[in-house]
């Protein structure tokens, strides 16, 4: 049993794209624009409307935050949202009826419709190819050029995700949502 979650150094990020098709590969995913377990969008805009500015890097990493307390699994009338034993948020495909509340639910976008098996697909942080194959990294951390992405589990003091959190201040997004995301982004 872990807590897995993810952090970010997103400064580093140069935006090439190569963990979304790492992702696309090892999972399976479906090909089109809008068919994707993560992406990749600017960084907020920091300033005041006359002097705007983005923040250093640009580039913000977005897939499914491993909610703590998520909306999706508190929404689906189906009981078809479970959070795993290692605090991943899973469906049970056999219960998911496409009724979509959970992607309405979900404040950061992370789901999407997977036509072929009729479901709602998001990041599961590769639980059912490379964890369960016994590797300790997911296919969009080892395939990052810029070592952007930290993933591990945070109920071990020793891991590097644990200790980078206890060295490095960071923010999670939509804190007013009060989902206790469990991706971290470092500043
Ligand atoms: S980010 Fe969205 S899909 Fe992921 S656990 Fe949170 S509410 Fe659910
Ligand atoms: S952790 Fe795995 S499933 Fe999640 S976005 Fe990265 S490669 Fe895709
Ligand atoms: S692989 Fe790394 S550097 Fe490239 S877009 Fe993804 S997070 Fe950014």
């Amino acid at each position: 049993m872990a807590k897995y979650g993810m952090a970010f150094d997103y400064k580093l990020c140069i935006n090439c794209h190569a963990c979304e098709v790492a992702c696309k590969e090892e999972n399976g995913i479906l090909l089109g624009a809008d068919k994707h377990r993560l992406w990749i969008g600017e960084s907020e805009p920091v300033g005041d409307f006359y002097n705007l500015a983005r923040d250093k890097g640009g580039f913000l990493q977005h897939q499914c935050q491993q909610c703590e307390n998520a909306p999706c699994l508190k929404a689906c009338p189906n009981d078809a949202i479970y959070r795993d034993e290692n605090g991943i948020i899973q469906l049970y495909e056999s219960k998911c009826d496409l009724s979509l509340n959970c992607m309405d639910a979900c404040p950061y976008d992370a789901r999407y419709i997977d036509e072929k098996k009729h479901i709602t697909d998001k990041c599961i942080f590769c639980s059912d190819t490379r964890l369960s194959r016994g590797e300790t990294t997911t296919a969009c951390q080892i395939t990052c050029p810029a070592k952007v992405r930290i993933f591990g589990d945070l109920d071990d003091e020793n891991s590097e995700i644990s200790k980078t959190l206890s060295q490095r201040e960071y923010f999670t997004l939509k804190p007013e949502k009060n989902t206790e995301p469990k991706l971290f982004y470092l500043v």
